[in-house]
């Protein structure tokens, strides 16, 4: 039976990258040993970082004056390492609270300073994006924080917003490589490598060199982006067999086109899945249309009581990992790149049925 893993992260990996990754596994190259056993330093494993990085700042189109860091402690470690780089002398932060992620980054955030909240779905419990037109900036804010992809409730803001001179922060765990992104809008972009890019444990920080070299007092050495940059993301042992997975995953995404066609599969696939909720009263999506992830799909059944049953039935045909988040309840679908097109197409036909025979 072929297995479909809907999980929100760690997540679905292409198929191919595990095969090269298992064939490369005991000797890399003809190096004798494997990537997980290769100094951070030494000429192999060096050539694997600057290929991973080269090939990420193609795929993304990353300007020259922006720096690459692969770093370690997840996108909640960044939640405070933002606010210790970015302050920059400035008391205060704007946020824009769209859910769980969010929320999470203002709670840790207000330790290091003033929150300034521009605008909050929480009224309609994180279904929807708030207008940019009505958000509630302070012109003093040292930088502008949002979550283009909430995770949890499935809300993603396509449109970038426009800060001004006010550096734009995104945390894009969950969207990052999943449609071609303007970088230069952005001050800083970081995600945790778990859902779009590799194994947890790698955590990706793209940042214009401007804004480096002022942290707060204070700041550990390890949690400075100067230091990485200066460094080359080799100050101490980076994740190294991480980064070999997210380089193998670029190639990957290389080879089938890039990012603007990835965004075409990544449409096809979301729409059959809206496209069936829409189209019927069994199940229901809880998000706004303007604001439906293409890589989080929530939805709840028109009777609570067959999630339980739904959830049996799916495993039993090999989709896996589709129970929602108690936030949001019922199920959720995540369709990240490494989701086949037949995978979306198995769920999608196991709904009708479970739908002919309980609706
Ligand atoms: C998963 C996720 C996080 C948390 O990532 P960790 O690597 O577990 O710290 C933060 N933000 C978003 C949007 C996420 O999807």
């Amino acid at each position: 039976m072929t297995i479909y893993n809907f999980s929100a992260g760690p997540a679905v990996l292409p198929k191919e990258v595990l095969l090269q990754a298992q064939a490369e596994l005991p000797d890399w190259h003809g190096s004798g040993m494997s990537v997980m056993e290769m100094s951070h330093r030494g000429k192999q494993f060096m050539g694997i970082a600057q290929q991973a990085e080269a090939d990420l700042r193609e795929l993304l189109g990353i300007p020259a004056n922006y720096k690459v860091l692969f770093l370690q402690g997840g996108a909640s470690s960044q939640f405070a390492m933002v606010p210790m780089n970015l302050l920059r002398g400035k008391s205060s932060a704007d946020y824009l609270n769209t859910g769980e992620w969010s929320k999470k980054a203002i709670k840790e955030a207000k330790r290091y300073c003033g929150v300034n909240v521009v605008a909050s779905s929480e009224d309609r419990n994180f279904s929807y994006a708030p207008e940019f037109a009505g958000w509630k900036r302070d012109p003093a804010a040292a930088y502008l924080h949002y979550t283009p992809n909430e995770t949890i409730g499935g809300v993603e803001i396509f449109d970038i917003p426009a800060s001004g001179d006010v550096p734009l922060v995104a945390d894009m765990s969950s969207t990052i490589l999943s449609r071609p992104t303007d970088v230069s809008k952005f001050g800083l972009i970081y995600a945790g490598a778990q859902k779009n890019i590799g194994p947890a444990g790698l955590t990706i920080v793209i940042v214009r060199e401007d804004l480096l070299g002022q942290t707060v007092a204070g700041t550990p050495t390890m949690f400075d982006y100067k230091i990485h940059a200066d460094n080359e993301s080799m100050y101490n042992t980076p994740p190294t067999y991480g980064m070999y997975i997210a380089g193998l995953v670029f190639q990957w995404l290389k080879k089938l086109g890039g990012l603007a066609s990835m965004e075409r599969h990544n449409r096809e696939k979301a729409a059959l899945l809206y496209d069936y909720l829409d189209g019927t009263d069994f199940y229901k999506s809880p998000v706004a249309r303007a604001n439906r992830s293409l890589m989080n799909v929530p939805f709840t059944l028109h009777d609570a009581g067959l999630d339980e049953a739904f959830l049996k039935g799916a495993a039993t045909r090999g989709l896996l990992q589709l129970k929602g988040h108690r936030s949001v309840g019922g199920m959720r679908a995540s369709i990240y790149n490494a989701m086949p097109r037949e995978g979306v197409l198995a769920l999608v036909e196991y709904m009708r049925e479970f739908e002919k025979v309980r609706g």
